[in-house]
């Protein structure tokens, strides 16, 4: 289930970066594009009013010279003496005089289909030229240029000097751009979808323990409802069959179990709480000491029945008040003497003391019983973890200690297992 949540979110996440980055590059290529079509447009034009500065400046148009020209800014020429082509140069880029003729006409087209009033024509006050610039797309060559007519009256017959750039020199340049933005972008959204993987997964990881725990909890918890859900229906079955006198016997034991099953919901419902936020803690100043004493007093009697020794530790000084909901505290200290007087065998000897200590309170149970190992002492806060199963008696369900820990949490503190010098454990609530 897990897996493929991952790749979708995976996608989603690399989806919408690379659809983001695709537009970021798409909008900078064509500003870029824009901007190298602008340029070259216009380092053509400077070029044009160069060369028609320089024919003015020409007694003879030279073939050399247009030669030289050609060479120099790859561009082709045409001369027309009163419409008649006078000179052709040779072209560098299409393949046969009819091609050659073909791009000329078009170009004459173009210019005559031209506006040139609204257009940028360009006049030179000593001498009467013109020069037009514009873009056309030649079908014959298939390819882009700009094309100039420069008109000069210098001569006794009018001339005519068409010349064409071609662009695709600028175009390859673009081709190979966009190429090279393709590569990058693919690269990226290869590193992306890596990252939002590794991402994703790290996202993923509390919510996938999240549900471990939850399943495990529901797995547990099914387990130990079963027992004496498994009882009390063999007893309810004995007892229709059995003769009255023994019927007392088994709805004893439909009510032990009964009861067994209600102290096991309520500990499933106040740990739900607490994962719900549902978790009321009220606090509100009290004095420690006194819930300890209270504590003592409760537990003393049980622990009497066992023959332990019951002792409380309190400061010579009186405790400042301590802002905590006494009821919650009251129910973690049930918890941790209920279960040292379990663990701890007769004539063993159990300690509580309170103390106070930089801004800190602290409350411990020590007692001298079994000990637990460095081993378990990792593990005995996790929901139904037992050290043993079959150490426990029938009323430890393994919810004891996470109810502690949740509730000492839910007041911010914490509680720490450490082991009791000649043997044992102490747990200390650190508020
Ligand atoms: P349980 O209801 O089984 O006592 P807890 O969550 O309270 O569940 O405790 C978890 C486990 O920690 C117990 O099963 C027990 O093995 C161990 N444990 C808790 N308190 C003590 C203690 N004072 N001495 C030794 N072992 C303990």
């Amino acid at each position: 289930m897990f897996r493929k949540v991952h790749i979708r979110l995976t996608l989603l996440c690399a989806g919408i970066t690379a659809v983001i980055m695709i537009i970021m590059s798409l909008c900078y290529l064509y500003v870029s594009e824009s901007g190298l079509y602008r340029n070259q447009f216009q380092s053509f034009q400077n070029d044009i009013k160069t060369i028609t500065t320089n024919l003015e400046q020409q007694s003879v148009i030279s073939m050399e010279w247009l030669s030289k020209m050609e060479a120099q800014g790859s561009y082709l020429f045409y001369v027309l003496d009163g419409g008649v082509p006078f000179l052709y140069n040779q072209l560098s880029d299409t393949k046969d005089n009819s091609t050659r003729s073909l791009l000329l006409e078009e170009c004459r087209n173009v210019y005559q289909n031209l506006d040139t009033t609204a257009s940028s024509a360009q006049s030179d006050s000593s001498y009467v030229s013109t020069h037009v610039e514009f873009e056309f797309v030649s079908e014959s060559a298939d390819a882009k240029y700009y094309g100039s007519v420069i008109s000069m009256g210098k001569y006794t017959s009018s001339l005519e000097i068409i010349v064409l750039s071609s662009l695709r020199v600028l175009e390859q340049q673009i081709l190979e751009q966009r190429f090279h933005f393709f590569l990058i972008d693919l690269a990226a959204i290869l590193l992306l979808t890596v990252f939002s993987w590794i991402f994703t997964g790290i996202l993923l990881r509390p919510i996938m323990e999240n549900h471990r725990k939850q399943t495990q909890f529901v797995a547990s918890a099914s387990h130990e409802l079963r027992t004496p859900l498994a009882v009390i229906l063999s007893a309810a079955e004995c007892c229709k069959s059995a003769p009255p006198e023994k019927q007392d016997g088994f709805l004893k034991t439909i009510n032990q179990e009964g009861l067994r099953m209600s102290a096991l919901v309520n500990d499933m419902l106040t740990l739900s709480g607490s994962d719900n936020q549902r978790f009321s803690v009220r606090p509100r100043p009290i004095e420690l000491d006194t819930l300890l004493m209270n504590s003592y007093e409760a537990f003393d009697p049980l622990a009497r029945d066992k023959s332990i020794t019951l002792s409380v530790s309190l400061p010579q000084k009186a405790l400042p008040l301590c802002s905590a909901d006494p009821e919650r505290i009251s129910q973690v200290l049930s918890i941790l003497l209920h279960n040292a007087i379990s663990y701890t065998p007769e004539h063993g000897r159990i300690e509580l003391s309170v103390w106070h200590k930089k801004e800190h309170f602290y409350l411990s149970v020590k007692d001298n019983g079994i000990g637990i190992s460095d081993h378990d002492k990792k593990k005995i806060f996790d929901r139904f973890y037992r050290v043993e199963k079959s150490r426990s008696t029938k009323e430890h369900f393994g919810l004891g200690l996470s109810i502690a820990y949740e509730i000492v949490k839910a007041h911010g503190g914490n509680i720490q297992v450490t082991d009791a010098e000649g043997g044992g454990s102490v747990f200390t609530i650190i508020l």
